[in-house]
């Protein structure tokens, strides 16, 4: 399928089937941090998660996404970032993992890593809107829509006690504490806060002294 034939999909479509898979998974509550290892083991077209070596040095990508005779799809991470870069492995993970949720037909032809690498460059110069559906999906799918508004209050609300309302201080410290808690790199957490607007409600509060942030 030719990438021009990818349905584009809302944030509040991805957040949508986010809440489905995680719900499906954590019937009792979502654990944080996301183990998404466990999410894409439980999805039935995805068989496993490979660690390919000098994947990131041959083609400066962290994974990429196989597709095979049986149907299923491999997720190939690069060694190096599984064994030691275990944020950026993580939202690499649930990235190609949004690719197979939201855009698995255009997949479909990736028998090899030059196959998955060649439509990564053809997305991203002509159909970006593929990569920031599957980039929004990582990030909703590892910092939920469900947890994260209750974590960053509980966490605004601690540093605020014992740092006071220092607006060079506060935001970057929810965010990397938020970020340690959910096993992602500050950007991707940066990001995250945007997009629910979390990062203005955390200035808010901070102009105007308040000890907590508003529900
Ligand atoms: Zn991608």
């Amino acid at each position: 399928m030719e990438p021009s034939h990818v349905g584009r999909y809302s944030d509040a479509e991805i957040e949508r089937r986010t809440m489905e898979i995680l719900s499906g998974a954590f019937p009792e509550g979502i654990e944080i941090p996301i183990d998404i290892d466990r999410l894409v083991y439980q999805h039935n077209s995805i068989d496993d998660i490979v660690p390919a070596e000098l994947l990131e040095d041959k083609f400066k990508v962290a994974a990429v996404l196989i597709s095979k005779s049986n149907g299923h799809f491999d997720i190939l991470v690069d060694e190096d970032t599984l064994d030691s870069h275990y944020a950026r492995a993580n939202f690499s993970i649930a990235h190609e993992f949004g690719h197979v949720v939201l855009h698995c037909q255009i997949c479909r032809d990736c028998r090899t890593v030059e196959d998955a690498i060649a439509l990564n460059t053809r997305i991203k110069n002509a159909y970006n809107f593929i990569e920031r559906n599957a980039n929004y999906f990582a990030g909703a799918i590892l910092m939920p829509l469900r947890t994260l508004p209750e974590d960053t209050a509980k966490i605004y609300e601690a540093l605020v006690r014992s740092f006071g309302w220092d607006i060079n201080l506060i935001p970057d410290k929810v965010c990397s504490t938020l970020a340690r808690r959910y096993e992602v790199s500050i950007q991707p957490m940066a990001i995250r806060l945007k997009e629910l607007s979390l990062n203005r409600k955390i200035e808010d509060a901070l102009r105007c002294r308040a000890p907590y942030l508003d529900p």
